[in-house]
């Protein structure tokens, strides 16, 4: 298996890419992301959830009729609506902040002071560039700085980032920047590891890609520690 592998340590000073000297096929398939925070319009939010689904509802009907579908057809007719609430209530629920998982921080009363990794976490995203899937493992890890947080809250950190219209890099970045926030520590490492459909049942048609992206923070930067992380993501069990 081919992977290609993306550092993001630095993406925050290396985003100072001029899109305007590229074209929109460049740009989409060549997954440039335009920062780390989720480009969003000012207005983004002035409509509520039943108006987005009315209104996603009528273009993506007119995206069927275009195609030249019968949507009098009796396994068509519903899909306009049903694929308006999967976009705003499942899809791209993680573009709206009140869909944000809750973070609980609990005391450090173990005295734990070691690494924690919470690995293979399944997510399922989309390409913000052909609204196709990403989906992959995301493998997570931090170092207490005397909080601790619950083990399924990095489950939904993951899941809420990638529940948006993404490119990996940002993905990994965005949820490394939060876990550093909500638990108060540098000390975090995010790796991922994903398909993605634009690149397979599309365009280069390479079904036997993955792309691993990475991010360490603080302590994570230094050899050692950064290897053992890496050394147990390949730990091998037998549940
Ligand atoms: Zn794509």
């Amino acid at each position: 298996m081919k992977t290609k592998e993306i550092s993001l340590n630095n993406l925050i000073n290396v985003n100072k890419i001029s899109l305007n000297e590229l074209t929109i096929e460049e740009i989409g398939d060549e997954q440039i992301s335009t920062g780390i925070e989720t480009p969003m319009k000012p207005t983004a939010f002035d409509m509520n959830e039943e108006e987005k689904i009315e209104k996603i509802e009528f273009h993506f009907r007119e995206i069927m009729e275009t195609l030249g579908l019968d949507l009098n057809d009796d396994s068509l007719k519903g899909t306009p609506m049903r694929v308006a609430k999967m976009y705003i209530k499942e899809l791209y629920s993680g573009i709206n902040p009140s869909n944000k998982p809750q973070i609980t921080l609990f005391e450090n009363k173990y005295k734990y002071d070691q690494m924690l990794v919470e690995k293979e976490i399944a997510f399922y995203s989309n390409c913000e560039h052909h609204f196709v899937p990403i989906f992959g493992k995301a493998h997570v890890a931090y170092i207490s700085s005397g909080k601790i947080i619950g083990l399924s809250k990095l489950n939904r950190i993951v899941n809420y980032y990638a529940k948006r219209p993404q490119v990996q890099e940002r993905l990994t970045v965005q949820i490394a920047k939060e876990l550093q926030q909500c638990l108060q520590t540098e000390n975090v490492a995010v790796l991922i590891d994903a398909k993605h459909l634009c690149v397979a049942s599309r365009g280069i048609k390479d079904n036997n890609s993955s792309t691993v992206t990475s991010y360490y923070g603080g302590k994570f930067q230094e050899d050692t520690i950064r290897n053992e992380f890496l050394a147990y993501l390949s730990l091998k069990t037998n549940y």
